[in-house]
């Protein structure tokens, strides 16, 4: 019998997830209910979903060392880092961009902070004054921002590391792999033989742990959805849908016209392509759990050459989030419409630029977004707390958007390899020759 493939495996995991957790959640009163032998379903699902995501993260820190390392040092003996590392970070910047305009639009257009013309926050149990807010709007956001950038320089390496400070690491790297280049051959070439074994080993170890994903998969699942469930309030709810409606929007439109027109690619075939990373990073919610993932793909699937995924995927996993971006402009934007707050061109211009320069310094992990969103609610005045009821969706979003961050990251590579003037197994006019 034919293996079915990995995307399919995951993709079922999901589905059966959702089932039975939705079926354990209807048959018990509590999310802690004893299911087996006393121990709740929840522990249980959520400690196979544990087991998987601990085996992804075990190995970012060697992996995006080596790869970056690796990739730079390649890449940099070549003497074209600056034109590459231009090309992805411009790239990063516009399409990050795109999806913040895309999702300040969607919520401008259906408005969910609002029902019947009203602010929605009474309903959501919202309350402060307009008043109160509009006087905290000056002069917030600048310091915290700047916190975010410092971490890029860390003081301690190693420290960085083992607090899963990915920006400073990935500064690290590059500064270690570009100065690799200015050695003597015989110094620099012991340097690059290990690194690239610890690269290759990297890649093996992703390859078992990806063996185990369908059951990873299903623990996390459907733990999320014996904790939330699918109840909430109506204006949350239209919320949530406008977000995934302007995620979709972004992923299938914005992204496939880029990666048709300048790199010459077909976009969906790369979809499908992609969708062993895009699944994983739905159901881990974890840009850096994935990247491993994502390499793997990209490589072998789309036909992206080593030398750019190992630089471009990397640096995107932290750096470019268009998901993120997204849903942080989205976010912001609906709790101040849910507050009465006027939303002047200066309110919403601040939004917009702090939304990209966070999701900058976002980490890679699940939620990272909501301490971003807490700086674009300080700085527009808006309580904190009113995070709370983000909550009640966080997780399933979560889930969306990383896809779409992965997905941001794999079309910048698969366009840049192009300009490059790779041949990949989704090029236009290709098909016939792979
Ligand atoms: N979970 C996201 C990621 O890892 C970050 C976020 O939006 O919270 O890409």
């Amino acid at each position: 019998m034919p293996k079915l493939a990995l995307h399919w495996q995951v993709l079922i995991a999901i589905v059966l997830a959702v089932t039975f957790g939705a079926t354990v959640k209807q048959y018990t009163t509590d999310a802690f209910t004893p299911g087996v032998w006393g121990v709740s379903y929840v522990s249980i699902f959520a400690f196979v979903g544990a087991i998987f995501l601990n085996a992804l993260k075990m190995i970012i820190v060697p992996l995006i060392t080596s790869s970056i390392i690796v990739g730079v040092a390649g890449i940099g003996s070549g003497g074209n880092i600056g034109a590459l590392g231009w090309r992805t970070l411009l790239f990063y910047a516009v399409t990050t961009l795109a999806a913040i305009l895309i999702g300040l639009i969607v919520i401008n257009t259906v408005a969910p902070g609002y029902v019947d013309g009203e602010p929605a926050g009474a309903i959501l149990a919202l309350d402060a004054p307009p008043e109160d807010i509009s006087e905290k709007i000056e002069g917030k956001g600048a310091g915290d921002v700047a916190e975010l950038f410092k971490r890029m320089v860390p003081p301690n390496i190693v420290k960085a590391a083992a607090e899963g400070q990915m920006l400073g690491l990935i500064f690290f790297s590059i500064l270690f792999g570009y100065f690799m280049t200015h050695l003597q051959h015989e110094d620099a070439e012991p340097l690059f033989k290990f690194w690239n074994g610890v690269f290759q080993v990297m890649m093996k170890m992703t390859e078992l742990i990806m063996k185990f994903a369908p059951i990873g998969v299903f623990g996390l699942v459907a733990a999320v959805v014996v904790e939330t469930g699918f109840a909430a309030a109506r204006p949350l709810a239209v919320f949530a849908l406008a977000v995934v409606a302007a995620l979709l929007l972004h992923s299938v439109v914005t992204l496939p016209l880029l990666l048709r027109f300048i790199g010459r690619v077909k976009p969906f075939a790369t979809m499908r392509a992609m969708s062993p990373a895009l699944l994983t990073a739905f159901s881990t919610s974890s840009s850096s759990a994935t990247l491993p993932v994502t390499m793997d793909t990209l490589e072998k699937k789309v036909g992206v050459s080593n030398e750019v995924s190992s630089f471009v995927l990397p640096l995107g996993a932290t750096v470019n989030m268009n998901g993120t971006a997204l849903y942080e402009c989205a976010a912001a934007m609906f709790l101040a419409q849910a507050y009465g707050l006027e939303l002047t061109f200066g309110v919403q211009f601040t939004i917009v630029t702090i939304a990209l320069l966070t999701s900058i310094g976002v980490a890679g992990v699940p939620s990272a977004s909501l301490v971003a969103i807490a700086i674009i609610l300080t700085a527009v005045g808006l309580p904190v707390e009113a995070i709370g009821v983000l909550m009640v969706f966080d997780r399933v979003l979560d889930m969306c958007r990383t896809s779409v961050n992965i997905w941001g990251d794999a079309c910048c590579a698969t366009i840049i390899a192009r300009l490059r003037g790779e041949t990949t197994k989704v090029g236009i006019g290709e098909a016939r020759r792979r």
